[in-house]
């Protein structure tokens, strides 16, 4: 058994805990938090040993009624592995701690690159985080990239990909983070971090990325135009996508217009926390153009990323090959969604513009 600590208990941290306690060869020996809000009663009522991420608040827990079960280098000294779930550039600060114990972490993509030894996602580059001390999960619009971009090369040859991410203004519990009414440029420099970003997991691979941020919260949504080195039908590439588990080629059928249908359909499917693990492609808008592929997909930010850390754990902890633990993890937490609509739709006719 693994025994993995969670550092940092918010969006990713409570998802990634879920998660590691879901797996059969994984513990999860706590949580560490800040403070004693309503995701601390979350993992207490979830039966997670709670500890406290920093010394001085501990008074904090006492004081609501919390029982801790120790300080955060309690946790780190009883783990094999700690998943880093603090805002990004904490992370760089926590790592001197994991260090003192010997313990190896696994970071987020809000981290820069250099923070660990790797960066990792489990379907382009599970080999590298191979007894890594530190591997860092790129973030959920990578993680989405890199999915999409690792079959299509293998298969049919990526020459260049140039992707526009229409990005979430922040997550529904983000108050504070907009915009509320405008679509802004972010960054406005071009290309945006994004494509570099893949590369420290698929090095070969020629991607531009371009960015906007857009008044949701729900999902991130990419539009993409990658010319490929062969000239594959819209059929084929939906058939190499759809053999991927953590692809979702949402079907016509479905008539799920957008990432609140989405969301909408990840509650009816009795998705916890209504969690989209899985990249969510359009099969309608998969369409070829000699070498040119374009598709929509959208990504929910909150939860692609969780089975990557899983995996980042299990590469770095033991020797489960890839794909053994890639499936390891979708069975434990049921990704792979699977319509019953039996479609093959892809990219039709056009249908004319009305402003
Ligand atoms: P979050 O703010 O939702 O959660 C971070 C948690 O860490 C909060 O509960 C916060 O109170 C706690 N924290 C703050 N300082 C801490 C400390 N010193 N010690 C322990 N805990 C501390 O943030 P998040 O969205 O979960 O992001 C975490 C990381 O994951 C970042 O690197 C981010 O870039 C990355 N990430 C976020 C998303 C997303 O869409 N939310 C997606 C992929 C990757």
């Amino acid at each position: 058994m693994i025994r993995v600590g969670v550092n940092g208990y918010g969006t990713i941290g409570k998802r990634v805990a879920d998660a590691i306690a879901a797996q059969p060869d994984m513990t999860l020996v706590g949580v560490a938090k800040t403070r004693p809000n309503y995701e601390a009663e979350a993992a207490l009522r979830r039966g997670y040993d709670l500890y406290a991420a920093i010394a001085e608040r501990a008074e904090d827990f006492v004081d609501a009624g919390v029982t801790l079960a120790g300080q955060l280098d309690d946790l780190i000294e009883a783990s094999d592995v700690v998943v880093d779930g603090c805002p990004a550039g904490v992370g760089e600060r926590n790592r001197p701690r994991y260090a003192a114990h010997d313990t190896p972490a696994v970071f987020q993509g809000g981290e820069a690159a250099d923070v660990a030894d790797v960066s990792f996602n489990a379907r382009a580059n599970f080999e590298d985080a191979r007894d890594a001390e530190y591997a860092r999960v790129v973030s959920c619009n990578t993680t989405a990239l890199s999915r999409l971009l690792a079959p299509l090369d293998e298969v049919f040859g990526v020459e260049k990909a140039r992707v526009t991410l229409i990005r979430r203004g922040g997550d529904p519990a983000q108050t504070d983070r907009g915009p509320i009414n405008d679509v802004v440029p972010d960054p406005v420099e071009i290309p945006s971090h994004h494509g570099p970003d893949v590369n420290t997991v698929l090095p070969g691979v020629d991607v531009d990325t371009l960015a906007v941020k857009a008044p949701v919260t729900q999902m991130h949504t990419h539009g993409l135009n990658v010319t490929l080195r062969s000239t594959p039908d819209a059929a084929e590439v939906r058939d190499l996508l759809a053999e991927e588990s953590r692809v979702f080629i949402i079907p016509e059928e479905a008539d799920i217009d957008g990432g609140g249908a989405l969301k909408d359909y990840a509650m009816d499917m009795d998705r916890p926390r209504g969690d989209l693990w899985e990249n969510c492609v359009w099969g309608e808008s998969l369409h070829v153009e000699g070498s040119d592929l374009y598709l929509f997909e959208n990504v929910h930010q909150e939860a692609d990323v969780v089975p990557e850390n899983v995996d980042a754990i299990r590469a770095m902890a033991t020797g489960v090959p890839a794909a053994e633990s890639r499936a390891r993890t979708d069975e434990s937490l049921g990704i792979g969604l699977e319509s019953l609509f039996e479609t093959s739709s892809t990219g039709t006719g056009l249908v004319t513009a009305d402003d």
